[in-house]
């Protein structure tokens, strides 16, 4: 089987090195004579993994022990209604700032269970920008302010975040969480489903500052409260083993790499391959994000014509490119370079960008 240069935007590529050590492990797992998968979630084996998870997060995004980090289940969709559910009380306001179509299906759920407000939207211009921090309209009973950092499907990512003090600020880092330096203190809450730049899908991480947790929650089904999850460390029910192992994993990949820092100037260097193809190509290739609000991870183009950008995917689909396309509601193409999608692979779709154009 041919190496292939996996560009998918979630699920997507994971390091090999892990890949290949989980498969080791895959029937002993540490002398336990067994998978991971299959002790007890409340085992000494399993406990350690759970915690060195916790620590090396910690460690790699520097959060402060005035918060806790929780594995979760159900996505980051389900925190589109954890949130609401959990600060959105009557006579409060959620207020979304639209980016994307991740942030509208935040919204969507805000709708359902209480009184919102569209701080900022650039939906007029085809979400090809983020909003500039002065446009940015806050309520004086917000609840939360809830944002998208990186746009999965336009390709766009908040370079600078809004200070907000009068409520607490949420945030959406599924597609770009440990891809960069984060100031943890400027948010409330940050919430990231795993199928990224973190592990497989199946665990959510929820980043919370423990004051959150003293909101009265009595009406919130036990599950869905996230003191539930604080007050038992994410063990009130198993919890997906598997996923927290790999992760666990990946969180000592990132450390084996440098940390944030190196991460952050290689997935730099990577984004830039492929934008200066872009930039280089006279037009032919037209990105979708305006250049400031460009993202490091998911990188969108059109060709002149929907007929070539079938052509394009087509033969790069013959080279050994996996998930070029653009998502299914916006077509086009995505190259996404997330923290395990190698360097050489940015160096190869650069390189097939502009022989294609020639
Ligand atoms: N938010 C963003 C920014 C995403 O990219 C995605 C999934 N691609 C989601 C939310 C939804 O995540 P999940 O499938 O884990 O619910």
């Amino acid at each position: 089987m041919q190496d292939v240069f996996n560009f998918n935007a979630g699920p997507s590529a994971l390091p090999k090195s892990v890949l290949e050590k989980a498969q080791a492990e895959l029937t002993n797992f540490n002398g336990t004579g067994m998978s991971v998968m299959e002790l007890s979630h409340r085992s000494k084996d399993f406990e350690a993994v759970h915690e060195e998870a916790i620590a090396l997060l910690k460690e790699l995004l520097a959060i402060p022990d005035s918060y806790k980090v929780l594995f979760l289940q159900g996505g980051a969709s389900l925190q589109f209604a954890m949130v609401p559910l959990q600060f959105l009380k009557p006579g409060k306001i959620g207020n979304y700032l639209l980016t994307g179509s991740w942030s509208e299906k935040a919204l969507k759920e805000g709708k359902l269970l209480g009184e919102t407000a569209v701080g900022a939207s650039t939906k007029e211009t085809q979400y090809r920008s983020i909003p500039a921090l002065d446009a940015i309209t806050y309520n004086e009973n917000d609840a939360y302010v809830h944002l998208t950092s990186n746009n999965t499907i336009f390709g766009t990512q908040w370079k600078e975040f809004p200070t907000v003090t009068h409520a607490p600020l949420i945030a959406d880092m599924s597609s770009d969480i440990l891809s960069r330096k984060i100031e943890i203190e400027k948010f409330g809450m940050i919430y990231a489903g795993a199928q990224k730049n973190l592990g497989p899908a199946g665990v959510t991480i929820v980043i919370i500052r423990e004051d959150l947790l003293e909101e009265e929650v009595d009406h919130v089904p036990t599950l869905l409260r996230y003191r539930t999850h604080s007050e038992t460390n994410s063990l009130y029910h198993t919890p997906p083993t598997f996923s927290i192992y790999m992760l666990n994993q990946v969180l000592q990949w990132v450390k084996d790499q440098g940390g944030i820092d190196a991460i952050e100037r290689k997935n730099e260097e990577k984004a830039k391959l492929i934008y200066d193809a872009i930039d280089e190509s006279d037009g032919f290739y037209r990105g979708h994000a305006e250049k400031e609000s460009r993202s490091l991870m998911n990188i969108t183009f059109n060709l002149p014509s929907e007929e070539e950008n079938k052509r394009f995917l087509a033969k790069a689909k013959e080279l050994g490119f996996v998930g070029l396309n653009g998502h299914r509601s916006v077509g086009g193409c995505r190259a996404s370079t997330y923290n395990a999608v190698p360097l050489e692979a940015c160096v190869a779709l650069s390189d097939y960008m502009k022989n294609y154009r020639r």
